[in-house]
């Protein structure tokens, strides 16, 4: 198998937790692996798959890139971080309006200095893939290799990052002497739920990867998941058959919309803080968790006894909800 090369900056292995108080209300083992830890500036899921994106942008002689995202997209800022690390530029390509006082991920890419056209929602929507590929032939002219990141680097490329995470979570099960049966995660672009299947198919291993869409639909991401995979099986040169039916992502609890909060999710949110010290974020991990915990509840994963939930990251984006949660 050939797997790609990355540059090592996240900060890996990740812890993983026990959630004492959780596994006893729910009756399962439930434990956390800490990719919130992964670093500072680019702490969250995006930086394991960047590790392989960016190896290969400045395998290419990129000393710019490109990329997208929300105006609070955890991508962009980790993006940022790791390229100024690097000694590269970033130019952002966000949705929405620039801000006198920006919060968040956006004011730390503003801090961070990267250089960020702003397109409005809709022009985004429809937009966003020429626009960067605009950009890129606008810095071709001026003799400036850009590179490209697809939102949220989830492609074949990127999607080794989850792979390479899937190894590490198998060395620790050896380390502490224990199985899951089940992994967690949310799915937002597809990528950390890609790299999770990856790992799982190439081990024929039994693990039930579960996935909870925070945007769109199920059917939308199981067909988008299968197009990263095969890309990354393409990339490694390898064969494995998987059918689409094998992607699980439950729906239900995307809410009224990517980056939306409603009051039960933030309330939720609270009450995980409260008993566990742990804080979600509204766009993901909270929307995700609340799914495992309502499921859990319903009975739905009733042979599931381990179970290990990806803990993306996403607080930054949290300070941006500051107005909305009742106290
Ligand atoms: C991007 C993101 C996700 C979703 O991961 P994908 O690989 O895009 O599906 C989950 N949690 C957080 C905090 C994120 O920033």
């Amino acid at each position: 198998m050939n797997i790609p090369s990355r540059i090592a900056v996240a900060n890996t292995p990740t812890p993983i937790q026990k959630l004492d108080k959780l596994s006893q209300l729910l009756n399962k083992n439930i434990y956390i692996k800490r990719d919130d830890f992964t670093g500072n500036e680019w702490s969250g899921n995006k930086i394991r798959k960047l590790e392989y994106a960016m190896h290969e942008a400045i395998q290419q002689g990129a000393s710019v890139i490109i990329t997208c995202g929300g105006l609070q997209s955890n991508h962009a800022r980790a993006t940022t971080a790791v390229a100024n690390h690097l000694g590269l530029k970033t130019h952002l390509v966000l949705r929405g309006n620039k801000q006198d006082h920006p919060q968040g991920n956006l004011l730390l890419n503003e801090i961070m200095g990267a250089q960020i056209s702003y397109l409005e929602p809709e022009r985004f929507n429809t937009e966003y893939l020429s626009f960067m590929e605009k950009l890129q032939s606008e810095y071709k002219q001026k003799d400036i290799t850009a590179y490209i990141i697809p939102m949220g680097a989830s492609n074949g490329i990127g999607t080794f990052g989850y792979y390479n995470c899937f190894q590490e979570i198998k060395m620790q099960e050896e380390a502490l002497s224990i199985q899951f049966d089940t992994l967690v995660t949310a799915v937002g672009s597809g990528g950390t739920y890609g790299g999770l299947f990856l790992g799982n198919l190439l081990d024929h291993s039994a693990k039930k990867i579960i996935g909870f869409n925070i945007s769109s639909t199920p059917d939308y991401f199981k067909s988008e998941i299968s197009k990263i995979v095969r890309e990354s099986l393409s990339i490694m040169n390898y064969e494995a058959p998987f059918s689409e039916d094998e992607i699980h992502i439950i729906g239900d609890y995307e809410g009224i919309g990517y980056a939306l909060a409603q009051p039960s999710e933030l309330e939720f949110i609270k009450r995980i803080a409260v008993l566990e010290g742990l804080i979600l974020d509204p766009v993901y991990t909270g929307k995700a968790f609340r799914g495992l915990y309502t499921e859990l509840q319903k009975g739905t994963f009733e042979d599931s006894q381990n179970i290990l939930f990806i803990h993306t990251g996403g607080l930054t984006g949290l300070y941006s909800f500051n107005t909305q949660f009742n106290f």
